[in-house]
């Protein structure tokens, strides 16, 4: 399968969607992956998951992950199990927080097939988890680490380096120097303005940025923490629940950071219990005190992130946190309400209107947490509808990707402006938006990638006398 002499560039996922990250460079030496993430949301996204690869994982020689989210990392123990037997690269973080997050996705898509077989509502019989936690154990065998900024040799003509790009703890686009071409996967790109990530590392010359697109007609504006003061007031004083739905890896930790701050500074009453329920969003919180040169937190601010928090391990307790009186605020996953112990909250927080549902993070097509935002009356759980009367609100400012000033300010930090962008990850019309913003602003030529559309980047001549590989 490999080329002679050309250097194509093929999105299997995120290609005028966000999620399912997977794009594939061929070259005459190997062929890479960046990134083999899950498809989330919609039915038609999902079914995905379970169709078969244009490419054999067995003919792909390189694994690059950018970082430990679901919709970038999700794929892997699947595509593994399908033959895939290179290694895969990723940054000390990220590991550990992949294999936090792959074992709870497994755990997860187990219990839910379980679940579906006993309760019948899955159309699938029987229903069938996409891989089990042994299908992990194999997966994590092949996981490599690179510290920030090393360079690796992969091949006599290419090597990469990750490349901080201020999303999550750990997260890094990938900057591959490919024959005398540079080639950089943004990964999803991060926030300037941050007080617990460091902002993206400045780029050098680069010929070809793959690029996220999410918020690429948004801007987040205002201050994010005293929204959410203003949020948190407005349910203390209705005595409502506040229910955050997080990613629970990275925005966990930043909202307990911020939600600490606004304590201490009296913003919000001190008494205000804070659970975090999520066995893995306190694993992850552990890694971040791991990891100090990844993040702006000291080490004593590392270490009370979860002092005023109950951190709730075991699923057993969450009725009693449920039926716990009075107000509180409760994070847990999923981020996007697609699954976990989230949607055991709203089903018992939905239905009162003094309660009030903070969505901080992007919300895919097809999602609970989408259908919320564009005010859905009831929402289904687990077969079963649930009106929706508590309050949905919205802090993009929480968000951990850039918005599209960020995205612009992101091409701008290159010692030269690329020759060519092609987007990735993000919804047809923000793609479009950002599209003509960066070619009328920055005067560079941007491409929509489109899923499994094979585009050859250019060619070169080292090979030129190759018949084959
Ligand atoms: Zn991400």
């Amino acid at each position: 399968m490999k080329t002679t002499n050309e250097i194509i560039l093929q999105s299997l996922g995120a290609a005028e969607t966000v999620t399912g990250s997977k794009h594939l460079l061929r070259t005459p030496e190997l062929n890479i992956l960046v990134d083999c993430g899950l498809f989330q949301g919609i039915k038609s996204l999902r079914m995905k998951n379970r169709e078969e690869l244009p490419v054999h994982p067995g003919d792909i020689d390189v694994l690059l992950l950018t970082h430990a989210h679901l919709d970038h990392c999700g794929y892997i123990p699947l595509f593994v199990k399908k033959g895939f037997r290179g290694k895969i690269y990723m940054t000390p973080p990220t590991k550990d927080l992949t294999e936090i997050i792959l074992y709870d996705s497994a755990k997860i898509q187990e219990e839910d097939a379980e679940k579906a077989n006993q309760e019948g509502y899955s159309k699938h019989k029987p229903a069938l988890p996409l891989y089990k936690t042994e299908d992990v154990d194999f997966a994590i065998s092949h996981f490599e680490t690179v510290e920030h900024s090393s360079a690796i040799q992969l091949s006599p003509h290419i090597s990469f380096q990750f490349r901080k790009n201020g999303h999550i703890l750990g997260s890094a686009c990938v900057q591959l120097n490919c024959f005398d071409k540079t080639i950089v996967f943004s990964g999803d790109i991060g926030r300037y303005q941050s007080d617990f990530l460091l902002a993206p590392a400045n780029m050098s010359k680069t010929d070809y940025v793959i690029m996220e697109s999410t918020y690429g007609d948004r801007l987040h504006k205002g201050d994010p923490a005293e929204q959410l003061a203003a949020v948190i007031n407005e349910a203390v004083d209705h005595h409502g629940t506040i229910l955050i739905p997080s990613f629970a890896v990275g925005r966990a930790q930043e909202i307990m950071h911020i939600l600490n701050k606004l304590k201490k500074e009296n913003r919000i009453p001190h008494w205000l219990p804070v659970f975090l329920d999520s066995p893995m969003a306190a694993d992850a919180t552990e890694i971040l005190c791991n990891y100090p040169k990844w993040h702006k937190l000291k080490h004593d601010e590392c270490m009370s992130v979860c002092k005023d928090v109950v951190i709730n391990r075991d699923w057993h307790n969450t009725k009693d946190i449920i039926h716990k009186h009075g107000s509180k605020i409760v994070i847990s996953a999923s981020g996007m309400l697609t699954g976990g112990r989230v949607l055991e909250y709203m089903k018992h927080l939905t239905p009162h209107e003094n309660n009030i549902i903070l969505l901080i993070g992007y919300q895919a097509e097809g999602t609970r947490g989408r259908a919320l935002q564009n005010k859905a009356h009831e929402v289904k759980i687990h077969g079963k509808y649930y009106p929706v009367k508590a309050r949905v609100v919205e802090i993009s400012g929480l968000s951990a990707h850039a918005d599209q000033s960020e995205l612009i300010e992101w091409l701008k930090s290159f010692q030269q402006l690329p020759l060519k962008i092609f987007l990735v990850h993000g919804e047809p019309s923000a793609q479009e938006v950002l599209r003509v913003k960066i070619q009328d602003e920055l005067k560079i030529p941007a491409h929509i990638q489109q899923q499994n559309q094979a585009i050859t980047l250019f060619n070169t001549n080292v090979y030129a006398n190759a018949t084959s590989l």
